[in-house]
């Protein structure tokens, strides 16, 4: 099978057909019909074997996290996602493998009504970019750095599970139950990315971001885009049953706070807007956390029961 066979079997019909897409795979560029009044929101995030993901993963999951994480991107932005572009780098092309991949990346693409408008492949060490684009009404998207003084701080669904999967699959962490542990796996090979709820927070919160990193790692960038200081109580981390079971109290809060790859947003809101917020996520489904606020100043304090909490981890960071 060479590239062009590849390219054809495999990706050149992944994703929903949308009528905004000019010309898709196949010519040496994608044209897009972008619509009036809208800003175009562009991401791009580099997944590497052994450093992202395990090599031996699942290809399905491969696929699926490689555009999850994206969409995540545009989530964060509010914005809505409806074009990728794919540069897959892989050793030998093995059918099996690019058939999961393409299932994985293929079915959380059409639930997203995303099209995949063109790409690349190249021989090398399995390592899979996506870019994402998408639109958002124009002037209206979420950006870090509109937190204000007093905004409550919250956070979508549960924290930490990912962080825990990772751990079970690399060995790291071991538990007793099955459930537990199946539970926390799929958290974190097939991540949600909170598209809906970004979309909906518009008009609402004044600033979000997606958690990729940890909280600990991730929220000084937001409190610090805002020019604000950042207060969070650690015991109202929204901690979900499968992985205080899994990992215990103390170790799951350090993995909701040091663990990466969750993909929930967090948010600022403002107090008189934080029950309308919390009532958009229910009607999606989710769960809207406060977790603390945004005060003056320029740090993070990190608050347990009255007392300070220094996390046991710090976020993720290349090159550290
Ligand atoms: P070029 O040499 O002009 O860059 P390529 O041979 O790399 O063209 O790609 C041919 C077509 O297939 C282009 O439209 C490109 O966008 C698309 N393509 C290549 N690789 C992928 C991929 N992994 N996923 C989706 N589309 C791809
Ligand atoms: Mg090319």
């Amino acid at each position: 099978m060479d590239e062009f066979e590849l390219i054809q079997r495999y990706f050149s019909r992944l994703g929903s057909a949308r009528a905004d897409v000019v010309l898709g795979v196949g010519d040496d560029a994608a044209l897009l019909h972008m619509p009036d009044d809208a800003d175009l929101a562009a991401s791009v995030d580099t997944i590497v074997a052994g450093r992202h993901f395990p090599e031996a993963s699942d290809p399905r999951s491969i696929g699926h996290r490689a555009l999850a994480v994206n969409l995540s991107d545009l989530a964060a932005m509010g914005a809505h996602p409806a074009w990728a572009l794919l540069s897959l780098t892989l050793p030998t092309p093995s059918p099996d493998w690019l058939e999961g991949f393409a299932r994985g990346f293929g079915e959380l693409a059409r639930a997203h009504d995303v099209m995949l408008v063109g790409g690349d492949t190249t021989a090398g060490p399995l390592t899979v970019s996506v870019q994402i684009m998408g639109h958002v009404p124009r002037g209206t998207a979420l950006r870090r750095g509109g937190g204000r003084e007093g905004d409550v701080l919250a956070v979508t669904g549960t924290i930490g599970d990912a962080g825990a999967g990772l751990a079970l699959v690399t060995g790291a962490l071991a538990t007793e139950d099955a459930a537990a542990a199946s539970e926390l796996r799929r958290r974190f090979e097939y991540p949600t990315p909170r598209v809906e709820f970004g979309a909906a927070a518009r008009g609402l919160a004044s600033a979000a971001m997606d958690l990729s990193d940890g909280l600990a790692g991730d929220l000084p960038k937001l409190a610090a885009a805002s020019g604000l200081a950042a207060h969070v109580d650690v015991a109202r981390l929204p901690l979900s049953r499968a992985l205080t079971f899994a990992a215990g109290a103390q170790h799951a809060r350090d993995f909701a706070l040091g663990g990466g790859d969750d993909y929930e947003l967090l948010v600022a809101v403002p107090p008189t807007h934080f029950e309308a917020l919390g009532a958009r996520a229910a009607a999606l489904n989710l769960t809207l956390t406060a977790i603390g606020e945004l005060r003056r100043g320029n740090s993070v304090q990190w608050e347990l029961e009255g007392r300070p909490y220094v996390p046991a981890v710090e976020g993720y960071s290349h090159f550290r």
